[in-house]
Order: structure tokens, then sequence, then C-alpha cells
């Protein structure tokens, strides 16, 4: 019997595509090696929303996504998270290894909205848009974790 081939949804950002609000990426080496035999969908909600690159960094406070200059952008991380579970569904993705602390892919921490690098538990808009359906969320951390449940 052939083997089922599992589709893993990514964050463009790990695997070297300069799509970070800076314009540079996060690469993960080692993930990406891992994955690099792997079906992969690569994604980055915030292009998929429709934002700029590079573009003001965004924080949420308040369920809110506001960028450092003050202004609203959850209308972008929301078409992005919308846009990012269409595709993770139209593909069947098996799970998601999303950018931790982001406030599109972050999954368990994000910073809290003060812009003073200060990190507190909580979700990004397409991590929680993917959570809430169904769809299992790792970290870059993960790995090891990912690797035995593969
Ligand atoms: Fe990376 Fe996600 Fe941010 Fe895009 S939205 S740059 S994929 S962390």
């Amino acid at each position: 019997m052939a083997r089922e081939v599992k589709k893993i949804l990514v964050s463009a950002c790990l695997l070297g595509d300069n799509c970070k609000y800076d314009g540079t990426n996060n690469l993960h080496q080692e993930l990406a090696d891992w994955l690099a035999d792997k079906e992969v969908i690569k994604v980055c909600p915030e292009v998929l929303g429709g934002l700029a690159t590079p573009r003001i960094p965004c924080e949420i406070k308040d369920n809110k996504v506001i960028n450092k200059n003050g202004e609203d952008k959850t209308y972008f991380f929301t078409k992005g998270a919308l846009e990012t579970l269409k595709i993770a569904q139209q593909e069947q993705v098996h799970f998601a290894i999303l950018k931790s602390n982001s406030p599109s892919c972050g999954s368990e921490m994000i910073y809290d909205g003060s812009f003073a690098h200060r990190l507190i538990p909580g979700e990004g808009i397409t991590a929680h848009m993917l959570k809430i359906n169904g769809i299992k969320v790792y970290t870059e951390d993960d790995l090891e974790e990912i690797k035995k449940i593969y």
C-alpha cells in the first residue's frame, strides 16, 4: 500500500522567504533540512492578507492588531488568517508549523502590545484561526516532538 503523503503548512519566513516585517526572514535551517523531502505548503499570512513587505511591525492589544504607529491592521491580519485557513483546508494539511511569537503565526506566546519586547501567553490571529478549525499548530521549537509524531 502506498504511504500516505502528509502535507505540512509552514510559515514561509521559517524557510527563508524574506516576508518578515523588516524584509528579512527567520530561516530555521534544521527545520528546513528536515522538511526538504516532505510535502510543504508555504504561507505568509500577512502577505496573504495584503500587507506589503517591509511593513511597520504590529502587536495584538485588546483583541486588535495595532502597528507601531497606532494604526489598526486587524482587517489585514484577519484576511490573511482566512486565506491561510482556506489553503490549509484545500490542501488537507495534517498540521502546521508556524513561527513562534508572531501576531499572525504565534501559537503559544505573543508580544503584549507595548512594543517593549515583552512576551505574554497568547495566540496570533492565524494560529488561532487554524486551531479553532481543528488544525494542530506547532512552532519551530517543537521540531523534536514533530519528528516523533510524523
Ligand atoms: Fe513569518 Fe508568519 Fe510573519 Fe509571515 S506572518 S513573516 S510567515 S511569522
